[in-house]
């Protein structure tokens, strides 16, 4: 399921709910969820335990912060439909609008893409920016207030009522309990539910694993303000290594190094710009040799695996709780798709609560999340699985996937048509079937 499948954000959908919500976790996929449920309940509060800063800033409780993110077009979108003005407060605050179809130079199997025939929107900014820009809106929520400097420990649960509401601890380490007719969980990959659910009776959800072992070193370039390209290299076998360069605000570029596989992203700059020269793209060498770096700082981030929570699977879970964003799956960051997934769960969540209230809630948001996470898994794990070292549950057909996707990126080397049919695809536009399309497949297959 993609963005094309789900009906668009309404707000006059909502009925009211008595009570309170609480949102754990006050990053993408938590601000998101807030927005929805602000709709419905009389109150709703944010329990985030970084301090929530008033201008776009990196974050200790979200490391990933300094790196670069992509935010595709599914994301973007159900961001404008939440938080009307979304991507023009972005513009303004120095981020830009690109056009992927042309601006975007995106290497994979040896060539380029070929320039598409339709517009397709990118918006390009700091991961600070898009989530700042998102929390100020958040702020704006009459009923929504941000709990920040605050960890939450626990659920205050029975097993008559389900989950009644959390306990966590405030600034100054006192300990608190706040009620709740729904908590939502959004703390993240390393939500402590799954431990939380086996301590109380229930069964917590099998994990899939997929070790990609990728790192990530990022730096800042100085950018003069008309380039706007954006520099797509993934890994692709048998080069595990990959470089990206995102135009954000403050005429920058964030450059990005990402390594697989044990050929890790260095860390410091002569190996950094030596890696960079080793990727057969003039540019990706080019940029760090050439441009002003901003700072001498190379932010480093490891990423062992993609992992997938299966709560969907689960035949049993408590009244008035459910999951989020990476707390459900977080994917091989090298795809982009974290944000654009947890506002689509928050998308899901907003339909589910104008249709049944929280009558039998978790189970049904849980199926309905689990078909957008797997798309979103696919491209990621099919991607990842090209590589033989990658370990873990493997798709069926994924050979006969790739082999297809590889033909399809070398026909789009020359066919701009299939460029458009692909990254809509990525983009979580377009279900991955519109690639098996009769138009699509006798481009890719011809000789
Ligand atoms: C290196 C890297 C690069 C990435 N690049 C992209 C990209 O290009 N595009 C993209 O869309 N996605 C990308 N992602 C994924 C993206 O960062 C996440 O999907 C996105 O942040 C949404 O995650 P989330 O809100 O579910 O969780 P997180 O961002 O992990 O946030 C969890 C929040 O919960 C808070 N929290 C945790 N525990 C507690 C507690 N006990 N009490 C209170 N608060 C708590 C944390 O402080 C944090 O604010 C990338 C990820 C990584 C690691």
């Amino acid at each position: 399921m993609v963005l094309a499948d789900i009906d668009r954000y309404d707000q006059s959908r909502n009925a009211q709910i008595d009570g309170r919500a609480i949102i754990l976790g006050a990053s993408m996929a938590g601000l998101a969820a807030a927005k929805v449920v602000s709709d419905v309940f009389d109150e709703v509060a944010v329990i985030e335990r970084d301090p929530l800063p008033d201008v776009p800033a990196t974050r200790d409780g979200a490391p990933q912060t300094s790196h670069p993110h992509v935010l595709l077009e599914a994301g973007r979108t159900t961001l404008e439909d939440f938080f009307p003005g979304f991507s023009e407060d972005v513009i303004r605050s120095g981020g830009l609008m690109v056009d992927a179809a042309t601006e975007m130079e995106y290497y994979e199997n040896g060539g380029f893409f070929a320039d598409g025939p339709n517009h397709l929107p990118m918006l390009c900014a700091s991961r600070a920016l898009f989530e700042h820009v998102v929390r100020q809106h958040v702020r704006e929520l009459p009923n929504v207030e941000l709990l920040d400097n605050c960890r939450f420990y626990d659920y205050l649960y029975t097993s008559e009522n389900g989950v009644t509401g959390v306990r966590y601890r405030d600034g100054t380490g006192n300990k608190k309990t706040l009620s709740a007719a729904l908590v939502v969980d959004a703390t993240g990959r390393t939500s402590r539910t799954p431990d939380w659910l086996d301590e109380n009776g229930f069964e917590a959800p099998d994990v899939e694993e997929v070790s990609i072992n990728v790192t990530y070193s990022t730096i800042r370039l100085d950018r003069p303000s008309d380039n706007r390209t954006v520099l797509f290299v993934p890994p692709s076998p048998p080069r595990k290594r990959g470089v990206a360069a995102i135009p954000i605000e403050d005429g920058q570029w964030e450059f990005i190094l990402q390594g697989i596989h044990g050929d890790d992203a260095p860390t410091d700059c002569p190996a950094f710009i030596e890696f960079a020269n080793s990727i057969p793209v003039d540019e990706a060498g080019q940029l760090p040799r050439e441009r002003d770096w901003v700072s001498d700082e190379i932010h480093h981030y490891p990423f062992p695996s993609s992992i997938r929570r299966r709560y969907d699977e689960l035949e049993e879970f408590p009244d008035g709780l459910v999951v989020t964003g990476d707390a459900i799956a977080s994917f091989n960051p090298v795809y982009g798709q974290g944000m654009s997934v947890g506002s689509l769960d928050a998308l899901l969540l907003h339909h589910l609560l104008a249709e049944t209230g929280l009558d039998e809630f978790a189970l049904t948001y849980f199926s309905r999340t689990a078909a957008v996470i797997q798309q979103a898994w696919q491209i990621a794990v099919v991607a990842d699985f090209a590589f033989p070292m990658t370990t873990g549950p493997k798709p069926l057909g994924t050979d006969l996937l790739n082999w297809y996707i590889n033909r399809l990126i070398r026909s789009a080397h020359a066919d701009g048509e299939l460029m458009d049919a692909f990254y809509r695809v990525f983009r979580l536009e377009k279900s991955a079937t519109s690639l098996f399309r009769p138009g699509v497949v006798r481009r890719v297959l011809q000789p």
